[in-house]
Order: C-alpha cells, then structure tokens, then sequence
C-alpha cells in the first residue's frame, strides 16, 4: 500500500458512519448514522426477549452490509443493567431477562468489536456529542418509554455512578399511600404509578397546584419526576426523549410549564431550555452510534 492509498483509507475511516443498535423493549432499531449525528440508514425488528441474540445478529448483518467496509465497531444501548466490559447484558427488568452475552454473539458474528451500554446513557452520550453537549456542560437527557430513567451529564461527562446504574428515578417513590408493590419492592414508585395509570387503574394524581391538570394523567408523575431532578440537580438544560415525550408532542409542553411553575425559583435561573431531543425520534440510536466516538474505536 503506498502512502498515499493509506491516508487515503485512513480519510475514508475518519468519514465512514457509524453503526448503532437500540434494543428497547418493544422494538430493536439497528442503523447508520454520520459524524454529525444524522441518520443515514435504519432497519427495525420487534423485540421478542426469547431470540434476542439471533435477532440482533440478523440486524447486525444488514446494517454492517449496508456500511461496507467503513466501520470499525458497533455501538448497542439496551435496556438494563450492564457489565460494559465483557458486554454482557446482566438483567433486564423490563424485558424479564438476564446473562445475555451481546458483545460476544456480535462480534463473532460480524469480526466488529462490539460496546455495549445501558440505553439511557448511550442516549446520553449521544446528546453530548450531537446535541444539548454542544452548548451545555451540566443537563439532564429525561428518558420517559417503557421505563422511566436519567442521564446526568456533570461538566461534560456522563455520571455513571459506582456501579454503573445511576439515573434509576423511576424508582423513586412518588406515592407512599399505594399497598401495590414495584418490582424494585417499594411502593409508589413513578415508573409504577406510570405504568398503572397507563393501564387504565385508579391512581391519586399528581398534586401540582400551580397549573392547570394536564391532558393525560401520566405527564402530571412525569412533570412530579422532573421537579424533583431539577431541585436536586440545578441542570442547565433538559432533553426530553423516549416514546412517551415523541408520540405526544402536547406532553413536552405541559411538563416544561409545570416544570417552570414548580421549581425552585433559584434553581430554574440556571435551567435555560427543556427541549425535546434535537435527534428524537432516533435518540437511542444516534447515542448507541456515538458510543464509538466516546470509545475512540
Ligand atoms: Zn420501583
């Protein structure tokens, strides 16, 4: 190979996309995406628990086909808790799962080193690459689909936590009249209330006297979640993201005025914008590609 033929391919890698997979917990969405966060390809499978790994190889092979010999690894977020370094997802409550080596089945299936993380902060990091990142050092990415949880982004980087887990609000109690339990053994917790409420039970709503109810009674515990972030937190900005902020544009509204109406006063001098995913409807996506640029692979 001359000189030339070798910058040349080393221009060609710098350009090539990258490859991301989003494994939620009603669909796996696998696809191409630029170095400026744009998607360039896509390609979705229900996700059905019981073949995970045969499906995820199978989206896997087309996207890498579709690629061609550009990339030089595969970013997945998933749902659950997750040993990034072996790339094992380790539990999923949500999909009822646990001991699933994803790292290992895609990289023998593709010759690809694979980076496995959770799906909120995969969203996360793909945030502070493409999106809220570029103007702020400190936000919040408010993931609300089929779970409820958080990335925190302190001075530019993702607060992971000790052992990885950080952001789980959903299981923060929000109503500790309910005999119902959470999966986590608490009572009350948002994600719960959600869900139930979503399920068409009878639930207290959320008690938020400065503004009027909101249309549906979920976003009131979605609004409740948030306030207690924004006091705890101080972030300068929040993205809204997960299916429940996209398939109801209303929702981003009503939560930011609820938002605006009940924080604390000196807490929400520094908040400057609560905006919808500048990358929605493709969040998980975009951030399980930016795992590569976090990785420098
Ligand atoms: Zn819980």
């Amino acid at each position: 190979m001359t000189l030339d033929e070798s910058s040349l391919m080393n221009e060609s890698a710098a350009e090539a996309p990258l490859l991301g997979i989003d494994i939620g917990g009603t669909k796996i969405l696998g696809g191409l995406v630029s170095r400026r966060g744009e998607v360039l390809f896509e390609h979705r499978v229900p996700t059905r628990r019981q073949h995970l790994l045969a499906d995820l190889v199978e989206v896997a092979r087309i996207i890498t086909a579709e690629a061609g010999h550009g990339p030089r690894s595969i970013g997945i977020g998933t749902t659950g808790y997750i040993d990034r370094v072996n790339g094992v997802l380790v539990q999923s409550m949500n999909m009822n799962i646990g001991d699933v080596p994803i790292a290992q089945a895609l990289s023998d299936a593709t010759g690809l080193p694979v980076l496995v993380e959770n799906d909120v902060h995969a969203a996360t990091i793909g945030e502070i690459h493409f999106g809220a990142g570029r103007s702020h050092r400190d936000f919040v990415v408010f993931n609300a689909g089929t779970g409820l949880a958080t990335g925190m982004v302190f001075n530019g980087k993702l607060h992971r936590g000790a052992s990885n887990h950080a952001g789980e609000n959903g299981h923060i109690s929000s109503d500790q009249s309910r005999t119902t339990l959470c999966h986590c053994g608490l009572s009350g917790c948002t994600e719960r209330l959600i869900h139930e409420v979503r399920a068409g039970a009878e639930t207290v709503p959320a008690y938020l006297p400065r503004i009027e109810p909101p249309a549906r009674k979920e976003h009131g515990y979605l609004a409740l979640s948030l306030i207690q972030l924004v006091n705890l937190l101080n972030p300068a900005a929040v993205v809204l993201c997960g299916g429940m902020f996209t398939s109801d544009p209303a929702s981003t509204n009503w939560v930011r005025r609820a938002v605006a109406a009940h924080a604390l006063p000196h807490t929400l001098k520094g908040l400057t914008e609560i905006e919808l995913s500048r990358t929605a409807p493709f969040t998980g996506l975009v951030g399980a590609a930016a795992l590569a640029l976090e990785a420098n692979v």
